[in-house]
Protein backbone atom coordinates (compact mmCIF):
# COMPACT_ATOMS: atom_id res chain seq x y z
CA UNK A 1 0.00 0.00 0.00
CA UNK A 2 1.34 3.51 -0.57
CA UNK A 3 2.52 5.64 2.36
CA UNK A 4 1.16 9.48 2.44
CA UNK A 5 4.01 11.87 3.70
CA UNK A 6 3.00 14.02 5.99
CA UNK A 7 4.36 17.65 7.07
CA UNK A 8 5.22 16.69 10.66
CA UNK A 9 6.63 19.89 11.54
CA UNK A 10 3.22 21.53 12.35
CA UNK A 11 3.19 22.47 16.40
CA UNK A 12 0.80 19.97 18.33
CA UNK A 13 0.36 21.95 21.62
CA UNK A 14 -2.53 24.15 19.46
CA UNK A 15 -4.02 21.48 18.61
CA UNK A 16 -4.68 19.72 22.27
CA UNK A 17 -7.64 19.63 23.29
CA UNK A 18 -8.63 22.73 26.42
CA UNK A 19 -10.33 19.10 28.68
CA UNK A 20 -7.07 17.11 28.27
CA UNK A 21 -4.92 20.45 28.77
CA UNK A 22 -7.40 20.66 32.58
CA UNK A 23 -6.46 17.41 33.00
CA UNK A 24 -2.39 17.57 32.46
CA UNK A 25 -2.47 21.02 34.43
CA UNK A 26 -3.80 19.70 37.33
CA UNK A 27 -1.75 16.36 37.84
CA UNK A 28 0.85 18.91 37.03
CA UNK A 29 0.17 21.36 39.62
CA UNK A 30 0.40 18.81 41.87
CA UNK A 31 3.77 17.37 41.54
CA UNK A 32 3.10 14.34 39.07
CA UNK A 33 4.16 13.82 35.33
CA UNK A 34 1.69 13.51 32.88
CA UNK A 35 1.69 12.93 29.14
CA UNK A 36 -0.94 12.55 26.01
CA UNK A 37 -0.29 8.75 24.80
CA UNK A 38 -1.05 6.61 21.86
CA UNK A 39 -3.86 7.04 19.53
CA UNK A 40 -4.00 11.26 19.93
CA UNK A 41 -0.46 12.04 19.46
CA UNK A 42 -0.54 9.60 16.04
CA UNK A 43 -3.49 11.20 14.53
CA UNK A 44 -2.62 14.68 15.46
CA UNK A 45 0.89 14.28 13.74
CA UNK A 46 -0.98 13.43 10.69
CA UNK A 47 -3.05 16.53 11.08
CA UNK A 48 -6.62 14.85 12.23
CA UNK A 49 -6.42 14.81 15.91
CA UNK A 50 -9.46 12.56 17.71
CA UNK A 51 -11.75 13.75 19.92
CA UNK A 52 -10.21 10.92 22.35
CA UNK A 53 -7.61 11.72 24.30
CA UNK A 54 -5.17 9.04 26.78
CA UNK A 55 -3.22 10.71 29.67
CA UNK A 56 -0.64 8.56 31.21
CA UNK A 57 0.94 9.78 34.47
CA UNK A 58 3.24 8.84 36.95
CA UNK A 59 0.89 9.32 39.54
CA UNK A 60 -1.01 6.27 41.01
CA UNK A 61 -4.63 5.83 40.43
CA UNK A 62 -5.67 6.90 43.83
CA UNK A 63 -3.50 9.91 43.78
CA UNK A 64 -4.88 10.95 40.37
CA UNK A 65 -8.44 10.77 41.51
CA UNK A 66 -7.98 13.08 44.87
CA UNK A 67 -5.99 15.90 42.47
CA UNK A 68 -9.00 15.77 40.18
CA UNK A 69 -11.27 15.92 42.49
CA UNK A 70 -9.52 18.60 44.21
CA UNK A 71 -10.05 20.53 41.15
CA UNK A 72 -13.51 19.83 40.74
CA UNK A 73 -13.21 17.38 37.72
CA UNK A 74 -15.21 14.67 37.27
CA UNK A 75 -13.84 11.07 37.72
CA UNK A 76 -15.41 7.73 37.56
CA UNK A 77 -13.37 4.27 38.29
CA UNK A 78 -13.39 2.44 34.46
CA UNK A 79 -10.58 0.31 35.16
CA UNK A 80 -8.25 0.62 38.37
CA UNK A 81 -6.76 -2.85 38.45
CA UNK A 82 -5.26 -1.57 35.25
CA UNK A 83 -4.02 1.43 36.81
CA UNK A 84 -7.11 3.14 34.45
CA UNK A 85 -9.27 6.11 35.50
CA UNK A 86 -11.54 8.35 33.47
CA UNK A 87 -12.41 12.15 34.20
CA UNK A 88 -15.19 13.68 32.46
CA UNK A 89 -15.36 17.58 32.03
CA UNK A 90 -18.20 18.99 30.07
CA UNK A 91 -19.06 15.42 29.09
CA UNK A 92 -15.89 14.86 27.37
CA UNK A 93 -13.97 12.05 28.10
CA UNK A 94 -10.30 11.80 28.98
CA UNK A 95 -8.71 8.40 29.95
CA UNK A 96 -5.63 8.40 32.46
CA UNK A 97 -3.72 5.74 33.43
CA UNK A 98 -0.60 5.43 35.77
CA UNK A 99 2.78 4.57 33.98
CA UNK A 100 2.80 0.57 33.73
CA UNK A 101 4.04 -2.46 32.32
CA UNK A 102 2.67 -5.68 31.85
CA UNK A 103 3.85 -9.20 33.10
CA UNK A 104 4.30 -12.56 30.78
CA UNK A 105 0.93 -13.15 29.28
CA UNK A 106 0.86 -16.62 30.04
CA UNK A 107 -2.58 -17.27 28.36
CA UNK A 108 -1.46 -14.87 25.25
CA UNK A 109 -4.78 -12.52 26.12
CA UNK A 110 -4.47 -10.63 29.84
CA UNK A 111 -1.08 -10.12 31.19
CA UNK A 112 -0.65 -12.11 34.68
CA UNK A 113 0.29 -8.88 36.19
CA UNK A 114 0.39 -5.13 35.79
CA UNK A 115 2.68 -3.37 37.49
CA UNK A 116 3.46 0.52 37.76
CA UNK A 117 6.95 2.20 36.93
CA UNK A 118 7.84 5.36 37.32
CA UNK A 119 9.51 6.22 34.13
CA UNK A 120 7.26 7.08 31.27
CA UNK A 121 9.50 5.30 28.46
CA UNK A 122 8.78 1.91 30.12
CA UNK A 123 5.25 2.79 29.74
CA UNK A 124 5.69 3.51 25.78
CA UNK A 125 7.93 0.37 25.15
CA UNK A 126 4.65 -1.91 25.84
CA UNK A 127 2.78 -0.33 23.40
CA UNK A 128 2.05 -2.30 20.15
CA UNK A 129 3.22 -0.05 17.32
CA UNK A 130 6.08 2.48 17.48
CA UNK A 131 3.31 4.55 15.89
CA UNK A 132 1.12 4.22 18.91
CA UNK A 133 4.30 4.47 21.33
CA UNK A 134 4.92 8.44 21.27
CA UNK A 135 3.84 11.15 24.24
CA UNK A 136 3.39 14.50 23.76
CA UNK A 137 3.61 17.53 26.15
CA UNK A 138 2.95 21.33 25.32
CA UNK A 139 5.60 22.59 27.03
CA UNK A 140 8.57 19.19 26.64
CA UNK A 141 7.65 18.34 23.09
CA UNK A 142 7.38 15.03 21.36
CA UNK A 143 9.12 12.16 23.18
CA UNK A 144 9.13 9.26 20.77
CA UNK A 145 12.09 7.07 22.21
CA UNK A 146 11.23 4.25 18.95
CA UNK A 147 11.38 6.18 15.50
CA UNK A 148 7.56 6.36 15.36
CA UNK A 149 7.32 10.27 14.08
CA UNK A 150 9.47 8.27 11.06
CA UNK A 151 7.54 5.17 10.43
CA UNK A 152 4.34 7.91 10.15
CA UNK A 153 6.06 9.28 6.99
CA UNK A 154 7.21 6.61 5.65
CA UNK A 155 3.58 4.72 6.15
CA UNK A 156 4.32 1.63 8.38
CA UNK A 157 3.74 -0.12 11.07
CA UNK A 158 6.25 -1.73 12.73
CA UNK A 159 6.29 -3.68 16.38
CA UNK A 160 7.86 -1.61 18.96
CA UNK A 161 10.78 -4.15 20.26
CA UNK A 162 10.81 -8.09 19.07
CA UNK A 163 7.89 -8.53 17.29
CA UNK A 164 7.72 -12.24 17.50
CA UNK A 165 8.23 -11.28 21.36
CA UNK A 166 5.01 -8.94 21.30
CA UNK A 167 2.75 -11.03 18.96
CA UNK A 168 3.22 -14.04 21.42
CA UNK A 169 2.31 -11.98 24.35
CA UNK A 170 -1.11 -10.73 23.05
CA UNK A 171 -2.72 -12.13 20.03
CA UNK A 172 -4.56 -9.36 19.43
CA UNK A 173 -1.96 -7.11 18.29
CA UNK A 174 -2.10 -9.09 14.98
CA UNK A 175 -5.42 -7.84 14.02
CA UNK A 176 -4.32 -4.20 15.18
CA UNK A 177 -1.34 -4.12 13.23
CA UNK A 178 -3.87 -5.09 9.98
CA UNK A 179 -6.43 -2.58 11.52
CA UNK A 180 -3.48 0.17 11.65
CA UNK A 181 -2.28 -0.61 8.26
CA UNK A 182 -5.60 -0.86 6.80
CA UNK A 183 -6.90 2.54 7.73
CA UNK A 184 -4.15 4.56 7.24
CA UNK A 185 -2.74 2.74 4.00
CA UNK A 186 0.59 1.97 5.47
CA UNK A 187 2.35 -1.09 4.30
CA UNK A 188 3.30 -3.55 7.29
CA UNK A 189 7.37 -3.91 7.54
CA UNK A 190 9.14 -7.42 7.39
CA UNK A 191 9.94 -8.22 10.35
CA UNK A 192 6.78 -7.54 11.62
CA UNK A 193 4.53 -9.27 8.63
CA UNK A 194 6.61 -12.65 9.16
CA UNK A 195 5.79 -12.53 12.63
CA UNK A 196 2.17 -11.79 12.03
CA UNK A 197 1.45 -14.92 10.06
CA UNK A 198 3.36 -16.83 12.67
CA UNK A 199 1.29 -15.63 15.99
CA UNK A 200 -2.27 -15.61 13.53
CA UNK A 201 -2.97 -18.81 15.73
CA UNK A 202 -2.81 -17.08 18.84
CA UNK A 203 -5.86 -15.69 17.81
CA UNK A 204 -7.80 -18.73 18.93
CA UNK A 205 -7.40 -18.25 22.48
CA UNK A 206 -8.51 -14.16 22.42
CA UNK A 207 -12.13 -13.57 23.26
CA UNK A 208 -14.72 -13.36 20.49
CA UNK A 209 -15.73 -10.03 20.99
CA UNK A 210 -12.37 -8.17 21.39
CA UNK A 211 -11.59 -9.69 17.65
CA UNK A 212 -14.98 -8.31 16.70
CA UNK A 213 -13.60 -5.12 17.76
CA UNK A 214 -10.76 -5.15 15.53
CA UNK A 215 -12.45 -6.81 12.42
CA UNK A 216 -15.41 -3.71 12.61
CA UNK A 217 -12.50 -1.61 11.80
CA UNK A 218 -10.48 -3.35 9.22
CA UNK A 219 -13.90 -4.01 7.57
CA UNK A 220 -14.98 -0.03 8.21
CA UNK A 221 -11.17 0.97 6.73
CA UNK A 222 -12.43 0.11 3.19
CA UNK A 223 -9.68 -2.22 2.52
CA UNK A 224 -11.09 -5.46 3.03
CA UNK A 225 -10.09 -6.70 -0.17
CA UNK A 226 -6.46 -6.07 0.64
CA UNK A 227 -6.87 -7.60 4.14
CA UNK A 228 -8.48 -10.86 2.61
CA UNK A 229 -5.77 -11.41 -0.36
CA UNK A 230 -2.74 -9.93 1.71
CA UNK A 231 -3.48 -11.28 5.02
CA UNK A 232 -5.05 -14.16 4.26
CA UNK A 233 -3.86 -16.27 6.86
CA UNK A 234 -4.58 -13.77 9.85
CA UNK A 235 -7.79 -13.19 8.58
CA UNK A 236 -9.14 -16.78 8.28
CA UNK A 237 -8.09 -17.23 11.81
CA UNK A 238 -10.15 -14.32 12.62
CA UNK A 239 -12.95 -15.70 10.97
CA UNK A 240 -12.30 -19.23 10.74
CA UNK A 241 -15.55 -19.63 8.57
CA UNK A 242 -13.45 -18.46 5.84
CA UNK A 243 -11.03 -20.67 5.75
CA UNK A 244 -12.90 -23.40 3.27
CA UNK A 245 -13.59 -20.60 0.53
CA UNK A 246 -9.70 -20.23 0.28
CA UNK A 247 -8.73 -21.65 -3.24
CA UNK A 248 -12.60 -23.57 -3.69
CA UNK A 249 -12.36 -23.72 -7.24
CA UNK A 250 -16.30 -23.18 -8.45
CA UNK A 251 -16.04 -25.32 -11.91
CA UNK A 252 -18.43 -22.96 -13.29
CA UNK A 253 -18.53 -21.43 -16.54
CA UNK A 254 -19.34 -18.19 -14.67
CA UNK A 255 -16.80 -17.74 -12.41
CA UNK A 256 -13.37 -17.23 -13.43
CA UNK A 257 -12.09 -16.60 -9.81
CA UNK A 258 -12.28 -19.43 -6.39
CA UNK A 259 -14.45 -18.13 -3.89
CA UNK A 260 -12.31 -16.39 -1.78
CA UNK A 261 -10.77 -14.56 -4.20
CA UNK A 262 -14.25 -13.93 -5.87
CA UNK A 263 -15.17 -12.45 -2.60
CA UNK A 264 -12.10 -9.89 -2.44
CA UNK A 265 -12.94 -8.77 -5.54
CA UNK A 266 -16.79 -8.23 -4.38
CA UNK A 267 -15.41 -6.41 -1.41
CA UNK A 268 -13.23 -3.98 -3.83
CA UNK A 269 -16.25 -3.57 -5.91
CA UNK A 270 -18.65 -2.23 -3.46
CA UNK A 271 -16.35 0.29 -2.62
CA UNK A 272 -15.72 1.18 -5.95
CA UNK A 273 -19.63 1.45 -6.77
CA UNK A 274 -19.85 3.35 -3.12
CA UNK A 275 -16.63 5.82 -3.34
CA UNK A 276 -15.49 4.40 -0.53
CA UNK A 277 -18.53 4.85 1.44
CA UNK A 278 -19.92 1.46 1.72
CA UNK A 279 -22.43 1.17 4.49
CA UNK A 280 -21.11 -1.56 7.42
CA UNK A 281 -23.85 -3.77 6.56
CA UNK A 282 -23.07 -3.81 2.79
CA UNK A 283 -19.40 -4.35 3.80
CA UNK A 284 -19.79 -7.36 6.08
CA UNK A 285 -22.21 -9.04 3.51
CA UNK A 286 -19.91 -8.37 0.52
CA UNK A 287 -17.37 -10.46 2.68
CA UNK A 288 -19.48 -13.31 3.89
CA UNK A 289 -22.06 -13.21 0.99
CA UNK A 290 -20.62 -16.84 -0.50
CA UNK A 291 -19.52 -18.23 2.97
CA UNK A 292 -21.39 -21.56 2.85
CA UNK A 293 -20.45 -22.42 -0.92
CA UNK A 294 -17.85 -24.89 -0.13
CA UNK A 295 -20.50 -26.85 1.73
CA UNK A 296 -23.21 -26.35 -0.45
CA UNK A 297 -21.20 -27.47 -3.64
CA UNK A 298 -22.41 -30.41 -5.85
CA UNK A 299 -21.12 -31.40 -9.79
CA UNK A 300 -23.83 -32.46 -12.39
CA UNK A 301 -23.41 -35.03 -14.91
CA UNK A 302 -21.18 -32.94 -16.89
CA UNK A 303 -18.68 -31.66 -13.82
CA UNK A 304 -20.25 -28.37 -13.93
CA UNK A 305 -20.00 -27.07 -10.05
CA UNK A 306 -23.46 -25.68 -8.21
CA UNK A 307 -23.99 -24.18 -4.73
CA UNK A 308 -27.87 -24.73 -4.41
CA UNK A 309 -29.11 -22.97 -1.21
CA UNK A 310 -25.68 -21.37 -0.45
CA UNK A 311 -27.67 -17.96 0.21
CA UNK A 312 -29.70 -18.97 3.07
CA UNK A 313 -26.74 -21.30 4.19
CA UNK A 314 -24.82 -18.75 4.13
CA UNK A 315 -27.09 -16.39 6.19
CA UNK A 316 -27.18 -18.69 8.47
CA UNK A 317 -23.72 -19.73 9.11
CA UNK A 318 -23.47 -15.65 9.41
CA UNK A 319 -26.04 -15.41 12.13
CA UNK A 320 -23.51 -17.57 13.65
CA UNK A 321 -20.50 -15.40 12.77
CA UNK A 322 -21.58 -12.00 13.70
CA UNK A 323 -23.04 -13.20 17.03
CA UNK A 324 -20.46 -14.87 18.15
CA UNK A 325 -18.26 -11.72 17.03
CA UNK A 326 -20.71 -9.46 19.24
CA UNK A 327 -21.59 -7.07 16.42
CA UNK A 328 -24.96 -4.57 17.15
CA UNK A 329 -28.01 -7.21 16.39
CA UNK A 330 -29.52 -4.55 13.89
CA UNK A 331 -26.20 -4.82 12.12
CA UNK A 332 -26.57 -8.90 12.19
CA UNK A 333 -30.14 -8.61 10.67
CA UNK A 334 -29.29 -6.15 7.97
CA UNK A 335 -26.10 -8.41 7.01
CA UNK A 336 -28.38 -11.56 7.46
CA UNK A 337 -31.25 -10.20 5.12
CA UNK A 338 -28.66 -9.04 2.65
CA UNK A 339 -26.97 -12.09 2.15
CA UNK A 340 -30.54 -14.22 2.01
CA UNK A 341 -31.71 -12.09 -0.74
CA UNK A 342 -28.26 -11.55 -2.56
CA UNK A 343 -28.84 -14.32 -5.37
CA UNK A 344 -32.64 -13.97 -5.73
CA UNK A 345 -33.30 -12.86 -9.49
CA UNK A 346 -34.23 -9.00 -9.92
CA UNK A 347 -35.05 -7.51 -13.03
CA UNK A 348 -35.84 -3.68 -13.89
CA UNK A 349 -39.46 -3.87 -12.86
CA UNK A 350 -41.47 -2.32 -10.56
CA UNK A 351 -42.74 -5.15 -9.71
CA UNK A 352 -39.40 -6.46 -9.25
CA UNK A 353 -38.38 -3.54 -7.32
CA UNK A 354 -41.57 -3.83 -5.17
CA UNK A 355 -40.30 -7.29 -4.21
CA UNK A 356 -37.09 -6.77 -3.13
CA UNK A 357 -38.37 -3.61 -0.81
CA UNK A 358 -40.98 -5.89 0.62
CA UNK A 359 -38.80 -8.56 1.72
CA UNK A 360 -36.57 -6.49 3.23
CA UNK A 361 -38.79 -4.44 5.18
CA UNK A 362 -40.18 -8.18 6.43
CA UNK A 363 -36.27 -8.49 7.64
CA UNK A 364 -35.12 -5.90 9.01
CA UNK A 365 -38.46 -3.69 9.62
CA UNK A 366 -37.97 -0.09 9.08
CA UNK A 367 -34.55 -0.54 6.70
CA UNK A 368 -35.86 -1.88 3.43
CA UNK A 369 -35.12 1.49 1.78
CA UNK A 370 -31.39 2.00 2.50
CA UNK A 371 -30.75 -2.02 3.05
CA UNK A 372 -32.41 -2.08 -1.00
CA UNK A 373 -29.91 0.31 -2.48
CA UNK A 374 -27.22 -1.74 -0.41
CA UNK A 375 -29.29 -5.05 -1.70
CA UNK A 376 -28.47 -3.36 -5.65
CA UNK A 377 -24.87 -2.72 -4.64
CA UNK A 378 -24.08 -6.07 -3.47
CA UNK A 379 -25.09 -7.89 -6.48
CA UNK A 380 -23.80 -5.50 -9.19
CA UNK A 381 -20.23 -5.92 -7.51
CA UNK A 382 -20.94 -9.79 -6.97
CA UNK A 383 -21.76 -9.53 -10.97
CA UNK A 384 -18.13 -7.49 -12.12
CA UNK A 385 -16.55 -10.18 -9.93
CA UNK A 386 -17.23 -13.17 -11.55
CA UNK A 387 -16.78 -13.22 -15.56
CA UNK A 388 -16.81 -11.00 -18.11
CA UNK A 389 -20.09 -12.29 -19.44
CA UNK A 390 -22.06 -12.17 -15.96
CA UNK A 391 -21.24 -8.45 -16.04
CA UNK A 392 -24.22 -7.34 -18.26
CA UNK A 393 -26.44 -8.41 -15.11
CA UNK A 394 -24.70 -5.34 -14.08
CA UNK A 395 -25.81 -3.21 -16.55
CA UNK A 396 -29.43 -4.48 -16.14
CA UNK A 397 -28.92 -3.72 -12.10
CA UNK A 398 -28.06 0.24 -13.25
CA UNK A 399 -31.40 0.44 -14.47
CA UNK A 400 -33.06 -1.44 -11.41
CA UNK A 401 -31.06 0.95 -9.67
CA UNK A 402 -32.58 4.24 -11.60
CA UNK A 403 -35.70 2.80 -10.71
CA UNK A 404 -35.57 2.41 -7.39
CA UNK A 405 -34.35 5.77 -7.12
CA UNK A 406 -37.60 7.01 -9.03
CA UNK A 407 -39.54 5.56 -6.33
CA UNK A 408 -37.89 6.90 -3.45
CA UNK A 409 -38.34 9.89 -4.71
CA UNK A 410 -42.17 9.86 -5.29
CA UNK A 411 -41.96 8.88 -1.54
CA UNK A 412 -42.16 4.98 -2.12
CA UNK A 413 -44.39 3.27 0.63
CA UNK A 414 -42.23 0.31 2.04
CA UNK A 415 -42.67 0.46 5.98
CA UNK A 416 -45.70 0.14 8.13
CA UNK A 417 -45.01 3.48 9.22
CA UNK A 418 -45.51 5.01 5.34
CA UNK A 419 -49.30 4.01 5.26
CA UNK A 420 -51.94 6.17 5.30
CA UNK A 421 -53.91 4.11 8.29
CA UNK A 422 -52.10 3.47 11.48
CA UNK A 423 -52.26 0.79 14.48
CA UNK A 424 -55.33 3.07 15.77
CA UNK A 425 -57.43 2.92 12.35
CA UNK A 426 -57.03 -0.90 12.58
CA UNK A 427 -57.87 -0.98 16.29
CA UNK A 428 -60.91 1.51 16.07
CA UNK A 429 -62.48 -0.41 12.85
CA UNK A 430 -61.90 -3.97 14.02
CA UNK A 431 -62.72 -3.15 17.73
CA UNK A 432 -59.90 -4.58 18.53
CA UNK A 433 -57.15 -4.41 21.32
CA UNK A 434 -53.57 -3.90 20.92
CA UNK A 435 -51.38 -6.51 19.90
CA UNK A 436 -50.43 -8.74 17.39
CA UNK A 437 -53.13 -8.76 15.45
CA UNK A 438 -52.99 -5.05 14.80
CA UNK A 439 -49.63 -5.39 13.37
CA UNK A 440 -50.49 -8.27 11.42
CA UNK A 441 -53.61 -6.24 9.26
CA UNK A 442 -51.28 -3.34 8.41
CA UNK A 443 -48.39 -6.12 7.26
CA UNK A 444 -51.19 -7.55 5.27
CA UNK A 445 -51.81 -3.70 3.66
CA UNK A 446 -48.43 -2.60 3.13
CA UNK A 447 -47.97 -6.02 1.01
CA UNK A 448 -51.13 -4.92 -0.95
CA UNK A 449 -49.86 -1.31 -1.32
CA UNK A 450 -46.10 -2.72 -2.36
CA UNK A 451 -47.25 -5.25 -4.45
CA UNK A 452 -49.42 -2.32 -6.29
CA UNK A 453 -52.71 -4.30 -5.53
CA UNK A 454 -53.85 -1.00 -3.02
CA UNK A 455 -53.42 2.83 -3.82
CA UNK A 456 -51.70 4.32 -0.35
CA UNK A 457 -54.96 6.36 0.31
CA UNK A 458 -56.45 6.75 3.68
CA UNK A 459 -60.03 5.79 2.78
CA UNK A 460 -59.25 3.25 0.67
CA UNK A 461 -57.18 1.33 3.37
CA UNK A 462 -59.64 1.85 6.02
CA UNK A 463 -62.45 0.13 3.66
CA UNK A 464 -60.00 -2.85 2.99
CA UNK A 465 -59.99 -3.12 7.05
CA UNK A 466 -63.73 -2.82 7.26
CA UNK A 467 -64.11 -5.01 4.31
CA UNK A 468 -61.51 -7.63 6.17
CA UNK A 469 -63.75 -7.91 9.21
CA UNK A 470 -66.40 -8.38 7.86
CA UNK A 471 -65.31 -11.74 5.25
CA UNK A 472 -63.34 -13.26 7.67
CA UNK A 473 -65.22 -14.52 11.21
CA UNK A 474 -64.29 -12.47 14.32
CA UNK A 475 -62.62 -15.98 15.96
CA UNK A 476 -60.47 -16.30 12.59
CA UNK A 477 -59.19 -12.70 12.83
CA UNK A 478 -58.50 -13.24 17.08
CA UNK A 479 -61.56 -10.88 18.36
CA UNK A 480 -63.70 -11.64 20.95
CA UNK A 481 -66.83 -12.79 19.09
CA UNK A 482 -70.24 -11.38 19.35
CA UNK A 483 -72.91 -12.31 22.05
CA UNK A 484 -75.73 -13.08 21.35
P1 LIG B 1 -8.13 4.40 17.85
O1 LIG B 1 -8.20 5.70 17.17
O2 LIG B 1 -8.48 3.28 16.97
O3 LIG B 1 -8.82 4.33 19.19
P2 LIG B 1 -5.80 4.11 19.46
O4 LIG B 1 -4.34 4.19 19.15
O5 LIG B 1 -6.34 5.09 20.44
O6 LIG B 1 -6.56 4.18 18.09
P3 LIG B 1 -6.75 2.08 21.24
O7 LIG B 1 -7.16 0.69 20.94
O8 LIG B 1 -7.76 3.02 21.76
O9 LIG B 1 -6.07 2.63 19.91
O10 LIG B 1 -5.53 1.99 22.26
C1 LIG B 1 -4.91 3.14 22.83
C2 LIG B 1 -3.40 2.95 22.93
O11 LIG B 1 -3.12 1.88 23.84
C3 LIG B 1 -2.73 2.54 21.62
O12 LIG B 1 -2.35 3.67 20.86
C4 LIG B 1 -1.55 1.75 22.10
O13 LIG B 1 -0.50 2.60 22.49
C5 LIG B 1 -2.05 1.08 23.36
N1 LIG B 1 -2.61 -0.28 23.14
C6 LIG B 1 -3.92 -0.61 22.99
N2 LIG B 1 -4.08 -1.93 22.85
C7 LIG B 1 -2.86 -2.47 22.95
C8 LIG B 1 -2.35 -3.80 22.91
N3 LIG B 1 -3.16 -4.83 22.72
N4 LIG B 1 -1.02 -3.97 23.07
C9 LIG B 1 -0.19 -2.91 23.27
N5 LIG B 1 -0.60 -1.65 23.29
C10 LIG B 1 -1.91 -1.41 23.15
MG1 LIG C 1 -8.40 5.00 21.25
Amino acid sequence: MSSQPYDLSRDLSSLVPVHALRVLEALERAGAEAWIVGGWVRDALRGCPAHDVDITTSARWQEVERILHACDIEVHETGTAHGTLTAAIEGKPIEVTTYRIEGTYSDHRHPDEVRFVRDVREDLARRDFTINAMAFHPARGLLDPFGGRDDLVRGVIRAVGDPGGRFGEDALRVLRALRFAARLGFAIEGRTQKALRTHASGLRSIASERIGQELSGIVMSGRLAWALMAQTEVMCEAIPELRACVGFEQHSPYHAYDVFEHTARVCRAVEEFTGGLASAELRWAAMMHDIAKPQTFTRDESGRGHFFGHPRRGADVTQGVLRRLALPKELVASVVALIRLHDHPLSPTERSVSRMLLALERACPGHARELAFSLIDLKRADAVSKTVTAASYAIELDRMSELLRRRVARGVCCRVSDLAVGGADVMRELGAAPGPLVGAVLADLLAQVVDGRLPNEREVLLDAIRTKSKTRSKRSLGLPEDQP
